[in-house]
């Protein structure tokens, strides 16, 4: 397979490119969900089209899984989005949190932030779990989403986080990512 390496889109969305900046946050089990989900308009996903959210509920969509932060390969010849196991270098994959997110551009230029706008361009290569895109191509959340469990542990539990088994960049060459690639499903 001819690879081209791809950097992963931001996965904390942000809208009408107002920065928003979150610390890096050390995961414990039962912690408090370190992204405010309080307030929201009742099940607003499933009634209220993306460019329609409140900055508070696009911000509350994002599952905190952190598989967007996994470097991926592109088939040159077909376009297919293939995921590894390689973080990008800013990734604290027990958090599955970037851990400089205020300055994340300035470290990571090719980091991409997902608004309303630019979400037909990049759900492609999005996570298929991913809370935008299953939105954007007009499918449910899953069951373990935080806005339907009630607590961000789910997305830990159910497996779909990249909690402790992602592989820095900096140990593996790009050369190398083919070796690392995974199943997204
Ligand atoms: S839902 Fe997951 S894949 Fe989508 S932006 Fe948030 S962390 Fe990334
Ligand atoms: S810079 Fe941060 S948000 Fe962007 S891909 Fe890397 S870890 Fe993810």
């Amino acid at each position: 397979m001819t690879t081209v390496p791809e950097r992963a889109p931001c996965w904390l969305a942000q809208m009408n490119e107002t920065i928003h900046a979150r610390s890096s946050v050390e995961s414990t089990a039962n912690e408090p969900d370190p992204i405010d989900r309080d307030g929201l308009r009742d099940r607003f996903w499933e009634r209220v089209p993306l460019e329609g959210l409140s900055q508070k509920e696009w911000e509350a969509l994002c599952d905190g899984c952190g598989r967007c932060c996994l470097n991926k390969l592109e088939d040159a010849d077909s376009g297919e989005i293939a995921y590894t196991r390689i973080a990008c270098r800013l990734l604290d994959d027990e958090a599955c949190r970037c851990s400089q997110y205020d300055i994340r551009k300035q470290l990571v230029p090719d980091c991409v932030v997902l608004t309303p706008s630019n979400i037909s361009e990049v759900a492609h290569w999005m996570p298929r779990t991913c809370a935008y895109r299953l939105i954007w191509e007009g499918k449910s959340l899953f069951d373990w989403h935080p806005l339907i469990s009630g607590t961000p542990e789910t997305v830990h539990e159910s497996g779909i986080s990249v909690r402790g088994w992602t592989v820095p960049e900096w140990e593996v060459g790009p050369e190398d990512w083919e070796e690392h690639v995974i199943n997204d499903s």
